[in-house]
């Protein structure tokens, strides 16, 4: 017995669980801000909410030299920061890498490697020539050093807070629950390294605070890289958790850090896609971080194998690449997301659709244009994807795109909810009417700080996440949203909060 293909109805069924209209868009921001409301009225397990004990942003200013040690992607950075108070600074850093067993052994060894990485840059900076010429004669015996640490962590102070659990990969034993500054404190001291850990700090605290230095005020700071999440400035009298807190302020204003990396892990807001499901399936923080899945770095590439997979495997006939595969697209986790990045900046000026319907695909009704296009996809996809050239048609080529462009588009427009969500919440938007139209807000520039790859580098990701700002909050306050990277954002985040922090001491 033969079962049915039609093979463009597969592609289309395909496409249609990835998108997204207007009204999704809206209907998740309503969400979010509700996840928002209920995470800064008590603990969420959706959306954390984490006060963060910085209750200021920086106007570009402060001076001082401090050193900045950043856990919680891809590499550890530790860095030495000068801020010159005049919105500029010199910033020298060393990457190290931290292995899987070192991600997923006992925390003690983990924080042992981070001990020893600062006192190995410690070294290396006294043989080099100080990039701060002046010492002050009333500098503490210790180095200050401000941590970012880019995982859930419930903050009780500027330098102390619990760590919730790990995220990206990482999953060493004996940590959560545990004070990350104490781990990382007692580890210099058991070294008898001059090092006082005075600050923790998020990655997307530091994004905005860097950013504010650099621009001289900022709204919101997002990641888009390994991993996703936000902090913005809120007001103190809106996060009625901290009323129970002894050592809170009473009012003012505080930088939240969002978490909203798990939005969504109840699964009842945003529609799965059975690769969505396998992904999760298969992770080491199964019905975690649920809204990071389907928008960072670590996962749309692993997203993307597993759709091209399914074609591969399609019954009765295989629907790409003649049914054959490599090992980057049998293996979990091997297809990077920044081939997609590479297909992506090859397509180019291709256009958004004016490829055929794969069904009915002939290269010969191609234009030259789209033609020369494709051969560079073509070309990128033999090589990163490890087939042999004849193995890849164009055809081929314009399916691995076509579902890059799938995965990739939701993930940005998912972004700009995240980002319209914070707009709303803190007075800077309005919804649309029922008519489509928004009604006005104080014209005024919103400094947005972004850091990652993915904003970075991915052709197309802020056209995109603007696309679906467009749509919740209108083209005005769109085109107010200055989006600007947070230039080395956790090591001069990091600094300015240990500034804050010496300061009090
Ligand atoms: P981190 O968030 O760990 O500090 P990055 O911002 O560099 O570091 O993000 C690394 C992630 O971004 C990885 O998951 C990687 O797959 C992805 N990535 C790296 N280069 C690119 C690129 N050019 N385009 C899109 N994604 C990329």
């Amino acid at each position: 017995s033969q079962h049915f293909q039609d093979p463009q109805a597969v592609f289309d069924q395909i496409d249609a669980q990835f998108q997204l209209n207007d009204q999704a868009l809206i209907d998740l921001a309503k969400t979010f801000l509700a996840e928002f409301r209920l995470g800064l009225e008590a603990y969420n397990q959706d959306m954390a909410m984490i006060p963060t004990f910085v209750t200021g942003v920086p106007d570009g200013t402060e001076k001082g030299t401090f050193l900045a040690l950043d856990l919680g992607g891809t590499n550890l950075r530790v860095c030495e920061v000068v801020l010159n108070g005049d919105k500029t600074f010199n910033l020298r850093q060393q990457k190290y890498k931290v292995s899987d067993a070192l991600k997923t052994g006992e925390a003690t060894a983990l924080f042992d490697y981070l001990a020893d990485s600062v006192d190995a840059f410690l070294t290396d900076r006294a043989l080099s020539s100080p990039l701060s010429p002046t010492r002050d004669e009333d500098a503490p015996d210790f180095l200050p050093l401000g941590m970012t640490f880019s995982f859930p962590v419930e903050q009780t102070a500027l330098n102390s807070g619990k760590i919730l659990t790990w995220t990206k990969g990482f999953s060493a034993k004996n940590a959560v629950g545990n004070d990350v500054v104490k781990l990382l404190q007692d580890a210099f001291d058991r070294k008898h390294i001059h090092v006082k850990c005075v600050a923790l700090v998020n990655d997307t605290v530091g994004a905005l605070l860097s950013r504010a230095y650099t621009a001289g005020g900022c709204l919101t700071g997002a990641i888009f890289g390994t991993g996703t999440n936000g902090a913005y400035l809120e007001e103190v009298a809106k996060i009625k958790k901290l009323a129970k807190s002894p050592t809170a302020p009473k009012d003012g204003y505080m930088l939240i850090n969002t978490e909203w990396g798990a939005f969504n892990n109840s699964r009842s807001h945003l529609p799965s896609t059975p690769y969505d499901m396998a992904l999760d399936r298969l992770s080491i923080n199964v019905r975690y971080q649920a809204f990071e899945k389907f928008i960072s770095g670590m996962y749309l590439g692993e997203i993307t194998r597993l759709l091209l997979i399914s074609l591969i495997d399609a019954t009765p006939k295989p629907l790409v690449f003649g049914g054959k595969s490599t090992p980057v697209l049998n293996n979990q986790w091997a297809l990077d997301t920044s081939v997609m990045s590479d297909v992506e900046e090859a397509w180019a000026d291709g256009g958004e659709n004016n490829v055929p319907p794969f069904a009915s695909f002939e290269s010969g009704i191609l234009t030259p244009h789209v033609r020369e296009r494709l051969n560079a996809v073509r070309e990128v996809v033999v090589k990163q994807f490890g087939f042999d050239g004849a193995d890849v048609s164009l055809r081929d080529a314009a399916i691995v795109r076509w579902a890059s462009l799938l995965v990739t588009r939701r993930a940005g427009l998912l972004s700009g909810v995240a980002i319209a969500a914070v707009l709303l919440q803190t007075g800077r938007a309005n919804f649309p009417e029922p008519d489509g139209t928004h009604k006005p807000v104080k014209a005024e520039r919103i400094s947005v700080g972004v850091d990652g790859s993915l904003i970075e580098h991915y052709p197309n990701f802020e056209r995109t996440l603007r696309e679906s700002l467009r749509i919740l909050v209108g083209p005005i306050v769109e085109q107010n949203v200055d989006i600007g990277l947070a230039k080395d954002g956790s090591g001069v985040g990091a600094a300015l909060c240990a500034l804050q922090a010496t300061k009090a001491l």
